[in-house]
């Protein structure tokens, strides 16, 4: 865990610039609170978490708004869950859709992979047909970009909530819990992100979701460990099989684009099918 030290802190600017009460962020300095909703596990717990602290704090409701954004490729009750979760905890949801799904991207990516007769699968630029952890148009292009688009409809002093734990990976191990968010800000607006799950582990989140009294998404009853899209680039092959045996018509335009194409969605090189069998 990553000790801060008066002083020293990786967000040292941003804390300046935000007002605390005993130590805990004053969510009253915000005009719009806009918290980031994937339905799974980590968001569910952190929709409780900032509504009660915004309860705690005597922050109007109407400030809160859950937003979830459908790549198009999600689970097939993802968006029917995050509505129940939103419900239930007494916050308006905003779903935001890409321009087209995460399929149809693919599709578009693959089109001008072969016009550019590029040979390569994968890339840091979207000159690639599938998304990969070093290609994550999939993320950039189907949720960051819709909403960004809804958090520019507001103006004032607005927090992002997002869900990120440091024991997650590597890459977020050093991940500061507040940041600016300079492509958001103009004359009118002034973004923060913040990420109050970092320290937690994951058992800390399985007790928070408990203690909401809402029931998780069935994708953790059939044994997966997270919830993204069904064919995430991050899912392992026991959670694909899983994904792709209840979500069939995206296991089949998945397949179809393989079998199309040429490639794979998997930098193993290997067909959606066989990591499935
Ligand atoms: S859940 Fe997976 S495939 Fe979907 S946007 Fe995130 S990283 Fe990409």
């Amino acid at each position: 865990m990553s000790i801060y030290l008066p002083g020293f802190e990786p967000d040292a600017a941003e804390r300046a610039q935000l007002r605390f009460v005993g130590g805990v962020l004053d969510l009253r300095q915000f005009d719009k609170i806009l918290i980031s909703v994937s339905g799974g596990k980590d968001s569910h717990a952190m929709l409780w978490l900032v509504r009660d602290l915004a309860d705690r704090q005597g922050v109007p409701r109407e400030k809160l708004l859950a937003m979830y954004a459908d790549t198009g490729m999600e689970w097939h009750n993802a968006g029917t869950h995050v509505q129940a979760l939103c419900k239930a905890a007494g916050v308006e949801l905003a779903t935001v859709y890409p321009v087209m799904t995460l399929i149809e991207r693919m599709k578009w990516q693959g089109q001008r992979f072969i016009e550019r007769g590029k040979t390569r699968r994968d890339g840091k630029s979207n000159g690639v047909m599938f998304p990969s952890p070093h290609c994550r148009y999939c993320t950039s292009k189907q949720k960051q970009e819709p909403m960004d688009k809804l958090a520019r409809k507001f103006s004032g002093k607005l927090l992002k909530v997002t869900g990120e734990r440091w024991a997650e990976s590597k890459a977020r191990s050093t991940y500061a819990e507040f940041i600016s968010v300079p492509r958001l800000n103009s004359r009118e607006r002034q973004v923060f992100g913040w990420r109050p799950m970092l320290a937690f582990s994951e058992a800390d989140i399985w007790a928070m979701v408990r203690d909401t009294g809402v029931p998780r998404h069935v994708c953790y009853e059939m044994g997966c460990n997270r919830l993204g899209c069904a064919g995430c680039i991050f899912s392992k092959d026991h959670e694909l099989r899983i994904e792709m045996r209840e979500n069939p018509a995206i296991f089949e335009a998945l397949d179809r684009l393989e079998a199309e194409s040429g490639y794979t969605m998997s930098m193993s090189e290997k067909r959606i099918r066989d990591r499935i069998k």
